[in-house]
Parts: structure tokens; sequence; C-alpha cells
């Protein structure tokens, strides 16, 4: 590996200052399992590293009232960190009682060594497609907080974080501090499925994450994918079909529906023509775990 210097700063303005050296290649660090096997092989070459964990507030994991960038109102939110290991998301009883979606897709992410590294932050920042907290996070309408040089904090929907194929929204030198996450209602319900080729240590070939919000005349909907085309997508279509009614009918109609909003690729893990039926039947399955969850329509 190429040799690279190493620095922890403590403070944001510390971090930018570095992330922002003139002719220096530097890449943000927080748990390096992408940075560090990318420069291994010499798929980055960085000659400054710059390890964001210990910035304020990157370890934390707790409800907040930074409710104007969650829509949500005061002490609705759960704050994640960005250096927030997958592990700790996974395990945690705040998430699991009132996220239980993030956190079964936390643990479906890598395996125990990924997942004691790894930290949220920087499963989005590299925005693979087949990110696995992705469609989680589009079903919990999650906001990325972040940070900027010139103290230009912003917030922006998980949808808007993502950009395409490995591309995210961060300008020069930003940092995602954090995601804001809304509380959902009482008797939400959820469910999330990740296809792979192993049961551990293997991205998505297909991924799914549903949630319903049943109401008294109603229950809407939501339904995201991953690794089926250049970013994780909604399946807006299908949400419109299954608010309408779920019997067998429409949970088969909503499920063909969603492969409309994909653009999947054959690759390393699965054919074509693979990934495009198993787009639909896993939708299926998904929507018929969360029906089964519900009153019958
Ligand atoms: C064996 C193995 C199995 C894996 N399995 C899976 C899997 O099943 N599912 C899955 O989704 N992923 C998987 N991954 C990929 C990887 O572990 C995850 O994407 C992980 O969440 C990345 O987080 P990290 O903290 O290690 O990121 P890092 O490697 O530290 O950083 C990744 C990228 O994000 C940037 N970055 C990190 N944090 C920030 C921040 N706060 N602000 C700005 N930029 C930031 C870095 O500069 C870098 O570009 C696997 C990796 C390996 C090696």
């Amino acid at each position: 590996m190429q040799p690279f210097d190493y620095y922890r700063p403590e403070s944001f303005e510390e971090a930018f200052e570095l992330l922002s050296q003139p002719r220096k290649t530097a890449v943000a660090i927080a748990g390096g399992t992408d940075v560090i096997p990318q420069t291994r092989d010499g798929i980055r070459r960085p000659d400054l590293v710059v390890d964001i964990k210990g910035l304020p507030g990157m370890r934390d994991l707790a409800m907040t009232s930074m409710a104007p960038c969650c829509g949500a109102g005061p002490d609705e939110c759960l704050y994640v960190g960005a250096a927030v290991r997958i592990n700790e998301i996974a395990r945690s009883s705040i998430v699991q009682d009132h996220w239980p979606i993030l956190a079964d897709a936390a643990a479906s992410i890598g395996n125990e060594q990924i997942r004691n590294r790894a930290t949220i932050g920087g499963n989005i920042c590299t925005a693979s497609p087949a990110a696995d907290s992705a469609p989680a996070l589009y079903v919990l309408d999650a906001s990325v907080l972040i940070k900027g040089p010139r103290g230009e904090d912003r917030c922006l929907p998980i949808a808007q974080f993502f950009t395409g194929p490995k591309r995210n929204a961060l300008k020069h030198a930003e940092i995602v501090a954090g995601l804001l996450i809304p509380g959902s209602p009482a008797g939400t319900l959820s469910f999330h499925e990740k296809l792979s080729r192993r049961k551990a240590g293997d991205l998505s070939i297909v991924s799914v994450a549903v949630m319903a919000f049943p109401s008294a005349n109603s229950t809407t909907w939501r339904l995201a994918l991953g690794a089926v085309g250049p970013t994780p997508v909604r399946a807006p279509e299908a949400e419109a079909i299954l608010a309408r009614g779920y019997d067998a009918e429409a949970v088969d109609l909503a499920a063909a529906s969603a492969y409309g909003c994909c653009s999947p690729i054959g690759d390393i893990r699965s054919s074509l023509d693979y990934r495009q039926a198993m787009v639909v039947n896993l939708a299926r399955k998904a929507i018929r775990a969360v029906v089964a969850q519900l009153p019958q329509a």
C-alpha cells in the first residue's frame, strides 16, 4: 500500500482544513472497510487520510429535537451520528423498538467483523447502489445532515443524497455529520429483506424495504429497493396500488409495478435475468410479510 499521512482531527474546522489542503489527495475515513481495501488495491491513492470518527457528535445515537431537519415534532427524531458503527445500530434497543427496519437492515450488512468497524455514514457516502442501509433509510424518510468548510450546514433527504453509482451529493471537503430519522406513528409495520449469494459478507443482489402506516380509513405505504439501478429507488406506483387495497391481486400488481422503477444490470453477483425476476419476487415477499400483520382489506 502506498504510504499516506494519517490525522485524527478533534474539530470540524480542523477536519475541513485537512480535507481542503491544496496539492493533497485527501480522503475522509470512518470505519475504513471501503477505504482501506480500495487503497490496498490501488483503486484510491490518498496521500492524506483524515479520520473523522472523533469529531463532535459523530458517535451519538439518541433522540433529538433537531426537528426542522426531519419534519417531526420535538424529540420525535432519532439522530444517528455518521460514525456510529453498523453493529451499534443493529443492537440498539431504541432502534430495535422504534425503527426495527433500520436494525434489520443494519444486521444484514457484511459480517460480524465488518459491522463492528463499518459506519452508517460510510455506508451511505460510498453510495453503492447496493448499500444495504439505503432502502430502509429511504422508507424511513431519513435526512442527511451535512457540514461544510464555510459553515454552511445543510440537510438533504436521503433520496437526494444518492446521485449515481458511487456518487453522492457531497461537495468538496464536506462531511456527513449524521442522519435524522423521523419517528413513526404507533401501529407502523415494516419488513426488510436482502437477497445475496451468501448468508453473510456479501452485497445484495436485490434488497427491499416496506413500511405500512395503517389508520382508521386507509393504509399508506412506502417501498424502496436496492441494487436494482444506479441508486436505491422508491416505488411510488406500487405504493399507490397498495394504498387502494392489499388483496392478493393488488399485492401481485404492486410487486410487478415495482419493477418499473428499476434499471437492473447483470454483474458478478447476479445475471440480469435472475435479478429482474428477484426484484418482483422479493417485493412480493416483503409486501406479503407486511400484509400478514394487517387487518385484511
Ligand atoms: C467483506 C466486506 C463485506 C461487505 N458487505 C457489505 C454488505 O453486505 N452491505 C453493504 O452495504 N456494504 C458492505 N460492505 C461495504 C462497507 O463495509 C460498507 O459500505 C460500510 O458501511 C462502509 O463504512 P465505513 O465506515 O467502513 O466507510 P469508509 O471505508 O471509512 O468510507 C467509505 C467512503 O465514505 C466516505 N466517508 C465515510 N464517512 C464519511 C462521512 N461521515 N462524511 C463524508 N464522507 C465519509 C469515505 O471518504 C469513503 O469515500 C462490505 C465490505 C467488505 C470489505
